[in-house]
């Protein structure tokens, strides 16, 4: 292998120019063009922070993993200006808004293609009223394999030359004043280096967190589960045009435990039954198949159509497990996405979360390279983003198990060979038990969490950090932390929703997030003081910070007065809105030294000042 170190070259974006320098300086680098580092860079670029992008890999990726994108990745999505195009390749809500059980979908016994059971889904269904109420996006359905390139079209528009695939982290070091990273051109075969103020490690957990001494907590290979991406017509067998989700309790397979399988639909231009393309998820072993015809059968088995012909695009596996990393962050070098945290797909809590960890890292890296904030600030992304990572791999992982074992509880028997055909039969039997047993089944489906309405898990974090002033208050009650959101506006919480107009425009509470600034809110009353505060603050803390009002006659009409009753605001009160739409600091009424207060809260929020006491 070669290895070359010039002089660093400055001034330039080309990248033939500075892969010819081997070296260069930015303030950040990203590792890994994944959902992560992609909406990374795109954060980043938005930001004007310089900095280059990473990834191995020499095209996008071919296995479509991630597809549930959710309300809060697409209020992100909206933030940066790319959920239209989002919206207009995904699928619409009610083509996925329903997760299904069956035993297969067609099979030569009358006990094949029967369906156990359904649950709404991703916020469809009877959950419409629900999650409207909490957000101003919806779900929508786009195989990963779609959305990425449309990430990197959108990270290369704003960085040019900056997103270079084809390169692989091989070492990390770092000291007080800055990390070098060393990279190897993958086709070229040589090595060169990149020096930056800091490092997003979006990598998966392959190269970042090791080279950092993080290990992982938890368990990460309890089972395994083979995907087939392919083409295949199946809408003579599939009955509900609403179903996104199929999972199989077949006892021809489940040989391996839990499930025997399951079945996604993948458009991506007809989302109904006629969807062109699937993946099947089959319970396996660790090995993935070389023979094509070895996964043809697989995916007859599964479904049950011995005759399918499946035109097969991609086979990959993923693995059952649950683990997060030690630290989030080392120094100058921050973890996230799957570097930070990793579980099985159920709950579509990957990707979803990988983009919500890039957006709390990115504009706190931007604020520190700036020098609007201390480094002090990237503190908090650890205290934030530590306890999501785990409750993200613990709701995961249980509701994993409770997709089957809630099912098992009741068709009691259900595995592998006869016994479980006998248990099925009882299940299905007109008799009095059957009736019994599929009226329980029925309570179950209505009373259980299977982890496709956590609406609690991905809009109710609360965070608890130095880039947060508590305002003194506690947080309402929540019997059920992981399916229901309680919107409010405390200290720590995601600002809550309420439709808010300007003219004839009609935008949320959600939207005043900025990237580049926080948005102090309050009512037009409190315009006047508010401004002056913030022109006194600005003369001790260089952070970017803009005034809205909302309120009759104020930037926004809240009509309804949803904000006002939701904000908890009067007599010119304001909250504090991070870029990331999470509250920094709020304050019911007008403080008597607006000025002193702001100024203390921006400088403890900036990592410069310990966090004023509360009053
Ligand atoms: C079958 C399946 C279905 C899923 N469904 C969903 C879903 O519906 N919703 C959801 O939110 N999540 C889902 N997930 C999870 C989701 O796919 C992942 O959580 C998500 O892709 C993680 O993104 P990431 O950017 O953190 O990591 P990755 O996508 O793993 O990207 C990391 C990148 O870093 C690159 N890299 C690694 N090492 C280096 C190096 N040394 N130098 C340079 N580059 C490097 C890799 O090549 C890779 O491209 C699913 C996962 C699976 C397996």
């Amino acid at each position: 292998m070669k290895s070359v170190t010039d002089t660093p070259r400055s001034g330039t974006h080309s990248q033939h120019e500075e892969v010819e320098a081997r070296s260069l300086r930015v303030a950040v680098l990203v590792v890994g063009a994944g959902m992560a580092g992609l909406a990374s860079s795109i954060m980043l670029s938005r930001m004007g922070v310089d900095h280059i992008l990473i990834e191995r890999r020499r095209a996008v990726h071919g296995l479509p993993k991630a597809h549930i994108l959710s309300a809060k990745t697409m209020e992100i999505f909206r933030q940066l200006g790319l959920d239209e195009a989002v919206y207009r390749r995904g699928s619409p809500l009610e083509s996925f808004s329903r997760l299904n059980w069956m035993t297969s979908i067609d099979g030569p016994t009358a006990l094949h293609g029967r369906e156990i059971g359904h649950v709404d889904a991703w916020g469809g269904g009877e959950d419409v009223v629900r999650y409207s109420a909490a957000t101003p996006c919806r779900y929508t359905n786009l195989a990963q394999i779609q959305t990425e390139p449309l990430l990197n079209a959108e990270a290369q528009r704003l960085a040019p030359g900056r997103v270079r695939y084809g390169q692989e982290l091989i070492g990390l070091s770092q000291d007080e004043s800055g990390v070098t990273a060393r990279v190897r051109d993958v086709a070229e075969e040589t090595e060169w280096t990149v020096e930056a103020d800091y490092v997003l490690g979006a990598d998966g957990g392959r190269s970042v967190g090791p080279e950092i001494g993080v290990g992982w907590i938890g368990e990460k290979e309890l089972g395994h589960v083979l995907i087939a991406h392919f083409s295949a017509q199946l809408h003579p067998w599939i009955k509900d045009p609403r179903t996104g989700i199929t999972i199989f309790l077949s006892p021809d397979h489940m040989e391996h435990g839990m499930w025997s399988g399951g079945l996604v639909k993948m458009g991506p231009h007809r989302w109904g039954t006629d969807s062109e393309e699937w993946v099947v998820h089959a319970a396996s072993g660790p090995g993935i198949p070389k023979d094509e015809s070895a996964v043809i059968e697989t995916i007859r088995d599964i479904l049950g159509i011995p005759d399918l012909e499946p035109v097969i695009h991609s086979v990959g596996r993923w693995t059952v497990g649950g683990v997060v990393a030690e630290r989030l962050r080392v120094g100058r070098v921050l973890l996230l996405g799957d570097a930070a945290h990793q579980h099985s797909p159920v709950g579509g809590l990957g990707a979803n979360t990988a983009i919500a960890d890039a957006q709390n890292a990115a504009w706190k890296v931007a604020l520190v390279v700036k020098g609007q904030a201390d480094h002090d600030l990237l503190r908090s992304y650890e205290e934030e983003r530590h306890p999501v990572a785990r409750n993200v791999v613990e709701q995961s992982s249980a509701a994993l198990m409770r997709q089957t074992t809630e099912i098992t509880k009741v068709i009691d028997g259900i595995g592998p060979g006869e016994e479980g055909w006998n248990a099925l039969e009882r299940f299905y039997a007109d008799t009095p038990e059957g009736e019994e047993l599929r009226a329980e089944m029925a309570r179950t489906f209505r009373q259980g969490n299977y982890g496709v309405r956590m609406l609690g898990v991905e809009l109710g974090q609360q965070y608890e950090s130095g880039a947060v002033v508590p305002d003194g208050t506690e947080t309402k009650e929540n019997l059920d932390p992981a399916v229901d959101y309680v919107a409010e506006a405390r200290s720590g919480h995601r600002v809550p929703h309420a439709w808010i107009d300007r003219g004839q425009v009609r935008s949320s509470t959600v939207d005043l997030a900025q990237l580049d600034r926080f948005v102090l809110v309050t009512d037009p009353g409190g315009r006047r003081a508010w401004l002056q505060a913030i022109a006194a603050a600005s003369e001790r803390v260089d952070a970017p910070i803009e005034l809205v009002t909302i309120g009759a006659y104020g930037d926004y009409d809240d009509s309804m007065c949803n904000w006002a009753e939701l904000s908890g605001l009067h007599d010119g009160g304001a909250v504090l809105i991070r870029p990331d739409s999470f509250v920094a600091w709020r304050s019911p009424t007008m403080p008597e030294d607006a000025a002193g207060e702001l100024c203390r809260v921006l400088l403890s929020i900036t990592g410069r000042a310990p966090a004023p006491a509360v009053a």
